[in-house]
């Protein structure tokens, strides 16, 4: 039986070299067998901040469904380091006060981290008001 951090590593592998992938070809190319376990462990990932899902387009087999990614550095107009500085090491408090502002984020229980989904949704001005007042 395979242990869960040896299934987790081969689905951040197969992750880190195909970009974007659905469940079904992520256990295929990460070799995780049945193929829900692939599902089971890229949420379990999800939650650890480790990989995103969102809808979208499987470059692997071209369907258009849930597809798995490792996260990507948001690349906020103003320099990253003055906004690190300005954590308080309190993602509650983060998560509130961003709330104050109408920016609406997620504490990552246990890790530290306060977790803002950016896309095509979100405007100009959400993430410039996120910036201000991390
Ligand atoms: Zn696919």
């Amino acid at each position: 039986m395979r242990s869960r951090p040896a299934t987790e590593e081969k689905i951040l592998r197969a992750l880190s070299a195909a970009d974007v992938l659905c469940d079904d070809c992520l256990a295929d190319l990460a070799a995780v067998r049945p193929r829900q376990q692939a599902n089971k462990r890229a949420r379990a990932l999800v939650l650890q901040g480790r990989v995103f899902r969102e809808q979208g387009l499987c470059p692997r087999c071209r369907h258009a469904r849930i597809v798995n990614r490792l996260p990507r550095p948001i690349t906020p107009r103003l320099p990253l380091g003055s906004a690190v500085r300005k954590l308080d090491g309190r993602p509650w408090f983060t998560v509130e006060r961003l709330r104050e502002h109408g920016v609406i984020v997620r504490d990552l229980p246990g890790l530290g981290w306060v977790r803002a989904s950016i896309g095509f949704w979100t405007s100009d001005d959400e993430i410039e008001r996120l910036v201000e007042n991390l």
